[in-house]
């Protein structure tokens, strides 16, 4: 290990290493520090030839890497282990964005660079990046696609996915594979870039990207409203959808319970109603040039008795403190204390079928639950969380933990839906994507994994 941390801080130069364990402590902790590990150091490369380099020199002394981006994985994945023999490589440095070709819609950022600087950087241009997650102040479009992530406005974009044009990436014996096209069309062979993305760095290390633009949808439209009932979402969203002509940017459910949690621990956080409702619904829509529309689809809705209050930001600063309310729920679940997280989604025509089965089966398993529902449910996403009682001992917590766990993630499963469908696998999903994932296709991603890293360095003990 010294001769490679020689060698290592060799090749990245004074500014490019660190290895002081205080000062590391931000990369070593997970955001909601359930994950914490040790590292002897932390690259800092500042060029996609450091990365190679970097990760040559770890290949031939068979030391893993862990990359990381802004850190704000939900799972583990960015975190070493606690032996602290693993290199965490960090693309913070590599934050540039290279070019943007308004002309094709398209941007090419490097890895490291922050996705609200990369939104920033399309709104400059007069273009528009879809991509947006709470975390964007800190999370990088590098840490972006090998999550997969969603977001907000998945239905009308997709996933990171759908907006990956071209990459660039550090295959593991340091191999640089330059795929970093702007193609919207290409057929030449297999579509390399799919394996990274969504690989949670355990194929390779993502340099560069190239993503799509899209037009400026413009001014927006926003809306909270309160329903009794979440099963009623999804009708809500069919006839919003035909009614606003598909402008749909996004449609997050959230129950009463957690809105509380929002009130109670973020200072000045407060709903725009009087009454509470059971479940809100935060809504926006690319209607700004006509913003009747809005108001006249959620009208309908009241008369149908699906909605039962509704309110529209009536400008910018009354939308961002709706958003404020949502965008602070991960926040206040984490000051409210431990629960357990399931990311699942099912397909939108199964969606009221496992809310309603849901409550049921969480109330056979135990009546002392708390549901912290809450999501992008406009996608068939949901971040089904159970809180359980607090005076459980750590050894009854991780069992019963586990029971609830399985009974949930078994009901998503008879829905055809996933039990992973935002934030990747990491380190806490790992043992369930065994399960659910298992056979063939499990089998064929071992396989992928052996063929691409045969010396298990790129992030290893996490996703498989
Ligand atoms: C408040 C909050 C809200 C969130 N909301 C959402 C949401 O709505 N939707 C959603 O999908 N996620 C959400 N997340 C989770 C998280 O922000 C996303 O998973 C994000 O994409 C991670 O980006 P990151 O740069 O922080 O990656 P990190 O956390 O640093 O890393 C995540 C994984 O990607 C790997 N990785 C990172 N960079 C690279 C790279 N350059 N090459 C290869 N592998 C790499 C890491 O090894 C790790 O496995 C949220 C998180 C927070 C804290």
């Amino acid at each position: 290990m010294t001769t490679l941390l020689k060698t290592l801080k060799e090749i990245l130069g004074p500014q490019g290493w660190n290895c002081d364990p205080e000062e590391l402590r931000p990369h070593t902790t997970e955001w909601r520090g359930v994950y914490e590990g040790r590292t002897p150091l932390l690259a800092r490369p500042a060029t996609v030839d450091q990365v190679a380099a970097v990760v040559r020199a770890c290949a031939d002394a068979g030391v893993a890497i862990v990359p990381q981006g802004g850190n704000t994985s939900m799972c583990g994945g960015a975190i070493p282990d606690a032996t602290g023999e693993q290199i965490i490589l960090s693309l913070s440095r590599m934050n540039r964005v290279l070019d943007v070709d308004a002309a094709n819609f398209s941007i090419t950022v490097e890895a490291g660079c922050v996705l609200a600087d990369a939104q920033e950087a399309a709104t400059v241009a007069g273009q528009y990046l879809p991509l947006s997650l709470g975390a964007e102040g800190s999370c990088q479009i590098g840490g972006n696609i090998a999550t997969n992530a969603g977001g907000l406005n998945v239905g009308r974009y997709g996933t990171a996915r759908a907006l990956v044009l071209g990459l660039e990436v550090v295959l593991a014996d340091g191999t640089v594979m330059n795929s970093l096209r702007s193609l919207r069309k290409d057929t030449a062979g297999y579509d390399l870039k799919q394996l990274f993305i969504g690989s949670e760095g355990t194929l390779g290390i993502i340099t560069a990207a190239t993503l799509r633009l899209f037009p400026d949808p413009g001014q927006l439209a926003t809306a909270l409203v309160g329903i009794e009932n979440a099963g009623v979402a999804v009708d809500i969203l069919a006839s919003l959808k035909t009614a606003l002509d598909d402008r749909i940017e996004s449609f997050e459910l959230v129950s009463q319970r957690v809105f509380g949690l929002v009130e109670r621990h973020i200072p000045d956080a407060t709903l725009p109603f009087t009454e509470e409702y059971p479940w809100y619904l935060l809504i926006e829509t690319a209607t700004g040039s006509t913003p009747q529309l809005l108001e006249d689809a959620l009208a309908t809705e009241i008369e149908r008795e699906r909605i039962l209050d509704a309110v529209i930001a009536k400008n910018s600063k009354e939308a961002e403190a709706l958003w404020r309310l949502r965008h602070s729920i991960s926040e206040a679940e984490r000051q409210d204390g431990k629960a357990l997280k399931h990311d699942v989604s099912v397909p939108l025509s199964k969606m009221q079928q496992f809310l309603q089965r849901g409550d049921e089966l969480l109330a056979r398993l135990r009546p002392d639950l708390r549901l912290i529902a809450f999501g992008h449910v406009g996608d068939g996403n949901l971040h089904y969380n159970v809180g359980l009682p607090r005076d459980l001992t750590e050894e009854e917590w991780a069992t019963e933990g586990a029971r609830i766990t399985r009974a949930i993630y078994d009901l998503v499963a008879e829905l055809g839906g996933s039990f992973s469908a935002e934030h990747g696998v990491g380190q806490s999903k790992r043992a369930w994507l065994a399960e659910y994932r298992g056979g063939a296709e499990l089998e064929l991603m071992q396989l992928l994994k052996k063929t691409l890293d045969p010396a298990n360095i790129l992030n290893p003990g996490k996703v498989i």
